[in-house]
């Protein structure tokens, strides 16, 4: 797949993450427009609500991007995103004969603000990336107990919380916990070891019924998107909190996500098999085709008035278990899923050492610190830390990018 050119000019540079083959949907807000839809092309936002209004888009009967989320476009289902894909593509194309009338309701990515996305129904966090399920788990039970003996035959997760995910840009309080050290009692005060998680969150487009199960390639047709998602980890509590129920404050006080949601459209092109299989797979995981993609991730640190700095990089393509499998599995008790529920991918490491997608990791639990170019060393983040995701897939001459998932790390608030 090559550049597809678009009269946009900054949408042509090999350099944007917004080229015309991406075109990612996020909400933004002006001095003096209401948040509402908008389309991200070059270094413009192109206003959906106005398009609409000006007659040269529609999907229906009804206006659907005079509103500050995606979920009413996700409820038209996949057709409907398709049409929506195919009318943004000719009218952006270097040729289109709409371009004086479409220019008029592009606004300069400079002015706008960017707000959540869509309405995030309901998240769950999974857990499928083999290099950090292996690492953590060497860390907090050893080695030859390092993965889960069910780890193998399905993507395990656990509910999270919806109500405290958090567009890119905003700040992230350092929570209070429990804490208790291996020879202490129990005390409460701030997390001493806060952490980030780089994931790719996939954005569920379409719902189910209570009781209706779906197979994996019915699960990948409800995808909406991908985001990059910020799973915030309070190590120490998490370590005192999680047996035998699993995370909950330790992962309940943040979650960030990028301001773009990427279609599922835009990321055909670099679809990628999924690893080779230790044990076969139930028949209902199994993938009919390649279900997970490459995308490159970085990991970038910005101590308080310093430098950003590149800490990690990897590849979503180490997952082991992909969304739509993920998907599938969560709706095979009978779940019902929601248009709008948030599925985090699990921590993204590869094999290597500066390719390990948490602090935790990185600086193995604080025994190895990661040493910073400005002298400093971080085993976990630091008040006014900001940390910042990026990711992109890379196609001749262009990339499909996300946008940053960034937050910066305030103190903890004083509590008794
Ligand atoms: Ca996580």
């Amino acid at each position: 797949m090559t550049l597809l050119p678009s009269w946009v000019e900054s949408a042509n540079s090999t350099d944007t993450d917004f080229p015309l083959n991406n075109l990612p949907y996020g909400v933004f807000s002006t001095n003096s427009l209401e948040p509402r839809c908008g389309v991200a092309i070059g270094d413009m936002v192109l206003d959906m609500a106005a398009l609409e209004e000006d007659g040269l888009i529609s999907l229906g009967d009804e206006p659907v991007f005079d509103v500050p989320c995606w979920n009413d476009v996700m409820e038209l289902g996949p057709s409907r995103w398709a049409a929506l894909r195919e009318r943004l593509t000719e009218l952006l194309a270097a040729d289109a004969p709409e371009q004086a009338q479409v220019a008029g309701h592009l606004i300069s990515m400079s002015e706008v603000r960017l707000h959540l996305p869509f309405v995030v129904s309901e998240f769950t966090d999974f857990y499928a990336g083999r290099h950090h399920a292996t690492n953590v788990g060497t860390m907090f039970r050893g080695a030859e107990n390092a993965l889960p003996p069910n780890w193998l035959h399905m993507p395990i997760g656990y509910n999270g919380r919806a109500s405290t995910v958090v567009v890119s840009g905003t700040d992230i309080r350092r929570p209070n916990g429990q804490i208790k050290g291996p020879d202490e009692s129990p005390s409460f005060g701030p997390s001493q070891r806060l952490d980030f998680e780089l994931e790719l969150g996939a954005v569920v487009g379409t719902s189910t019924e209570m009781g209706q199960p779906l197979t994996v390639a019915e699960a990948d047709e409800m995808i909406f998107g991908y985001v990059l998602l910020n799973d915030w980890s309070a190590r120490d509590i998490q370590a005192w909190e999680y047996q035998p129920l699993g995370p909950f404050q330790a992962k309940a006080f943040a979650t960030s996500i990028s301001p773009w949601i990427v279609s599922r459209h835009a990321l055909e092109p670099f679809r990628a098999p999924t690893p080779d299989r230790e044990r076969a797979l139930l028949p209902y995981l199994q993938e009919p085709s390649p279900m997970i993609y490459n995308i490159e991730l970085s990991v970038i640190l910005q101590p308080e008035g310093g430098e950003q700095e590149v800490i990690a990089r990897t590849n979503y393509d180490q997952m082991y278990y992909s969304a739509a499998q993920q998907l599938a599995h969560h709706a095979s008790s009978g779940c019902a899923m929601n248009a709008g529920d948030l599925l985090g991918s699990g921590t993204v490491s590869g094999p290597e050492e500066d390719a390990r997608g948490c602090l935790l990791e990185l600086s193995w639990g604080g025994k190895t610190p990661v040493k910073l170019q400005n002298g400093e060393t971080r085993s976990f983040l630091e008040d006014g830390d900001t940390l910042i995701l990026t990711g992109h897939a890379s196609g001749d001459g262009y990339r499909i990018g996300f946008g940053a998932c960034a937050g910066a790390v305030l103190p903890a608030l004083d509590w008794p």
